[in-house]
């Protein structure tokens, strides 16, 4: 067949492709099928086509992430590549190494198996693609090859699924078209999540012009409705405090984990607009409930930061120090939490700050977050958080604090805004608020003790060492001054909650 002939019966193939499976306005890159088979419910049949050639770059490449967050050698779960062209003769290729495969020519159709056990490892359990023999998540990221774009556009796909019988799908990615139950529209199969199994609960919860699913699977000691009531409440107060919504649709899933797991015990992820939690209960059940809380509180706050924010590079002490500092002063807030007790955390991680034998930056700590330094990154980027707030509200007199902040960055770096690289976006917009500029040099770029006294003091805070540890008070006496600023933290604010309910 001459070049142009095979251009031409190219082109067809993809028109009829299109016309048949997609009503989407905006193309997609790339189209799957994905089967999973109640026999051998680990093995994943993928099926694959490169719908639109412009689009991609280096379509002789066939490669997966290799490692997430830590977890390592996820190549080696991909097996039996068959690469074709748009007449499916196959293509040969080179293995390189697990899960890279080198082909002599670009190719248009893929097919592919991935064996997704359950990681032995728990944290990569809400963070790496697996299925059981009840449940499952999908993460695409893993899932499916890695294919480069021009000008780095974000791969649109649709996907459709065949699963076990009685085995339900959920996902914040929309359905594509009426009556087509296992058929989505993937806008960034980066970012995209699927829950997939059978015996969950699920109530959709409408706030503001956002909705989120709520999954939950496996018994609990709390009732449904309270965790639902949860979920409402925290999105609810966020959305006020951020002024808009981050994503139309989002999804929450809170689950056992696939294994034997001690109390206690917790992962939690927010990708895109998917929250996936994997919780053991706690002893009792107000436990297990303040725990549900506190995932909620930080990770609902991912939706906004980073998720929705089109940063990019390593700036995890401010996406992650700072949504510490917020889910604690979200907890006082709402009057979940006791303000003692947010003294005592911020305490804590003065005294992890401090124990550092060698200091980094902020800055320099966030570019090693999985080789050790994450303890570092959330201990002293919520102080750093911690010490924002409470310049900004001193300066202003308690008119403004750090939900100006995020809002400000939010306004400006929200999706559709252009892209910029995280820590210098973020630096630039503190920068501008005179009182701020100390904290920036000594503590987020330099590697300076942090120290509080003065501004603890400006508050009516003391710190006293007990049993070798750091405690803060908030003192017997206080000024005027004082017991406003207070207020602005949270002080009293279940005195006030309990004022307004009388
Ligand atoms: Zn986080």
């Amino acid at each position: 067949m001459s070049k142009e002939n095979r251009l031409i019966s190219f082109t067809a193939l993809v028109f009829v492709l299109i016309t048949q499976f997609s009503y989407a306005l905006s193309a997609q890159i790339i189209e799957a099928k994905i089967k999973i088979e109640s026999k051998t419910p680990t093995v994943i049949e993928i099926q694959g086509v490169n719908l639109d050639a412009d689009s991609l770059q280096n379509v002789k490449n066939f490669s997966f992430t290799q490692s997430y967050a830590g977890v390592e050698n996820l190549g080696e779960r991909v097996s039996d590549v068959d690469l074709s062209d748009e007449n499916k003769r196959k293509i040969e290729y080179k293995k390189l190494i697990a899960g890279e495969f080198l082909a002599e020519k670009p190719f248009v159709f893929w097919n592919y198996k991935v064996k997704a056990d359950v990681p032995t490892n728990y944290a990569a359990m809400s963070r790496v693609s697996w299925i059981s023999a009840e449940q499952g998540i999908l993460m695409f990221g893993d899932l499916l090859p890695q294919f480069n774009t021009k000008n780095n556009a974000k791969i649109r796909a649709k996907i459709s699924f065949e699963l076990p019988k009685g085995w339900k799908i959920a996902s914040s990615e929309k359905k594509s078209g009426e009556n087509t139950e296992n058929t989505f529209e993937v806008s960034d199969v980066e970012k995209a999540v699927f829950y997939i199994g059978k015996n969950w609960r699920e109530r959709e919860i409408s706030v503001g012009n956002s909705k989120i699913n709520f999954i939950i699977s496996g018994e609990r000691q709390f009732s449904d409705a309270e965790a639902f009531q949860m979920a409402d409440e925290i999105f609810g107060f966020y959305l006020k405090m951020f002024g808009a919504i981050p994503n139309q649709k989002a999804q929450i899933f809170l689950g056992k984990f696939p294994a034997e797991a001690t109390f206690g015990r917790w992962e939690a992820e927010t990708r895109g607009a998917s929250i996936t939690i994997f919780s053991a209960e706690m002893p009792f059940k107000t436990q297990s409930l303040q725990r549900l809380h506190e995932q909620l509180r930080h990770e609902i706050f991912h939706l906004w930061m980073p998720n929705n924010l089109n940063l990019s590079g390593n700036y995890d002490w401010f996406y992650e120090g700072f949504a510490l500092y917020q889910a604690l002063k979200t907890g006082v807030a709402v009057n979940r939490l006791r303000f003692e007790d947010f003294l005592d955390t911020l305490a804590r991680a003065h005294g992890i700050d401090s124990l550092q034998s060698q200091k980094v930056s902020l800055i320099e700590a966030s570019k090693n977050r999985w080789n050790g330094a994450n303890t570092q990154i959330y201990a002293r980027g919520m102080l750093a958080a911690f010490l924002c707030d409470v310049a900004v509200l001193r300066a202003s007199k308690g008119k403004n604090s750090i939900a100006d902040i995020f809002q400000q960055i939010y306004r400006t770096h929200r999706q559709p805004n252009p892209q910029r690289e995280g820590n210098s976006a973020i630096t630039d917009i503190l920068q501008t608020r005179e009182e701020l500029r100390p904290i920036i040099e000594k503590y987020i770029k330099g590697a300076e003790n942090i120290a509080w006294q003065t501004d603890l003091e400006w508050f009516g805070i003391e710190s006293a060492e007990e049993n070798f540890q750091t405690k803060l008070k908030v003192k017997a006496k206080l000024n005027n001054r004082q017991k406003d600023l207070l207020d602005k933290l949270g002080y009293n604010n279940w005195r006030k909650l309990s004022e307004s309910s009388r």
